[in-house]
């Protein structure tokens, strides 16, 4: 499979180019081994330690789990008017990234607040706002533009796309899943076209027009950059598949299956498999139905909470989005930020691990006791978290973000 970032051949040129940060460097750490949750103080604790006064902080937020219960139906995990109101007070101090395995589209409209970083479908679809010196750019190029009768090149916000040379096999896979299972088509605009049998469905809401009319970022054909980026991912090593599986996989995919509660989101550059509301005994079916698609369409398969995934086979996950996220604030900002990351599931280690490494402060939300991670903090649910971040949005900082 052919690996690629950016915005393709037919993008526009190069608006805003991550150089290594002036800043001074951050101070390197050494990753801390796994430890259980019950090890690791509370970050509501910890206040002091973090100290906003002493440096100039940033947040990468995972969303459900972290800033919403986990729920059966992910199209009902809403964001409360206080979490959104924490956050967009947060934004007004600190950069603020929402990284999620949803589709940027959704988060979006979960969200709806300005200002922040999203990076959908696990950091493969990202977009954020354009600070202070993308605006002075903004304006120069206006002010040229008049001189010259032209239209302004520069746009109001940036972005970045990972692998889209994936998005024909996501879309393949997503109806062979479709018609294997036997789930209602997904129309693009979300909008289900067919009969949907009972706890079997293909979710992606509609277009909320209050939420994203709530959001600057919202969608707009002739609202977009291109950005030239200084990460590429690498291509994944080949999956090795003896010819027995590859048979097995491709019977998998001859045969129509009835599995009660499964559901399968697209978050277009990746899809959900969520099996939470499945027969336990029907797990280890769908995991192979899975692995079939994702040999059929080289895609990867990772796994998290009651949920597969399927990705574009490349290095690429929170961890490299949290980096990118970082790497680009720095540079606009042009001085260090201390990186907080806060996650519930095992997706959320490779950013922990990132943000530790970085001299930042790794954050794990979970009530279990026993569970290994690379944090350095625990919070215990997300009324903690609204908490932990509340403290923060009500406390004068190194600064203003700026934006
Ligand atoms: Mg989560």
């Amino acid at each position: 499979m052919e690996d690629t970032a950016g915005a393709g051949p037919s993008a526009t040129p190069p608006l805003y180019v991550p150089a290594p940060s002036t800043a001074s460097p951050a101070p390197a750490r050494r990753l801390p081994s796994l430890r259980h949750a019950g090890e690791l103080p509370s970050a509501l604790d910890c206040f002091h330690v973090v100290n906003p006064a002493r440096s100039r902080l940033a947040f990468l937020l995972d969303y459900d789990g972290t800033l919403t219960p986990i729920v059966d139906d992910p199209d009902a995990a809403i964001l409360s008017k206080e979490a959104r109101a924490v956050l967009n007070d947060l934004s007004q101090r600190y950069p603020v990234a929402i990284i999620t395995g949803r589709s940027r589209e959704k988060i979006f409209r979960l969200v709806g607040v300005r200002r922040l970083y999203y990076a959908g479908s696990h950091g493969f679809d990202i977009v954020g706002p354009r600070g202070q010196r993308d605006r002075e750019e903004m304006r120069a190029s206006a002010a040229d533009a008049e001189r010259n009768h032209r239209l302004p090149r520069h746009s109001s916000f940036i972005r970045y796309h990972v692998a889209e040379s994936s998005l024909p096999s996501l879309r393949h896979a997503a109806a062979q899943l479709h018609d294997v299972l036997g789930l209602a088509e997904l129309t693009m605009d979300g909008e289900r076209d067919g009969a949907s049998g009972p706890g079997r469905q293909l979710s992606s809401s509609p277009p909320d027009a209050a939420g994203m009319a709530a959001c600057d970022l919202r969608e707009s054909s002739s609202d977009h950059s291109s950005i030239a980026v200084a990460m590429q991912p690498e291509p994944t090593s080949p999956q090795y598949v003896d010819p027995q599986l590859a048979a097995e996989y491709a019977d998998m995919l001859r045969r129509h299956w009835d599995i009660p509660g499964i559901l399968v989101e697209d978050n277009h550059y990746s899809l959900s498999v969520h099996f939470r509301k499945c027969d336990p005994r029907d797990v280890g079916t769908i995991e192979k139905l899975v692995d079939s698609v994702a040999y059929e369409n080289g895609l990867r398969k990772t796994h998290g909470k009651c949920v597969f995934e399927l990705r574009p086979a490349v290095k690429w996950d929170k961890g490299r989005a949290a980096e990118w996220i970082l790497e680009t604030i720095e540079n606009e900002e042009q001085r260090h930020v201390v990186p907080i990351y806060i996650g519930d599931d095992v997706t959320d280690e490779d950013a922990l691990k990132v943000v530790i490494q970085r001299g930042g402060f790794g954050v794990i939300v979970t009530d279990d006791d026993e569970r290994e991670t690379h944090a350095t903090m625990r919070l215990r649910d997300t009324s903690e978290v609204l908490r932990f971040l509340h403290n923060f949005a009500s406390t004068p900082g190194e600064g203003q973000v700026g934006l």
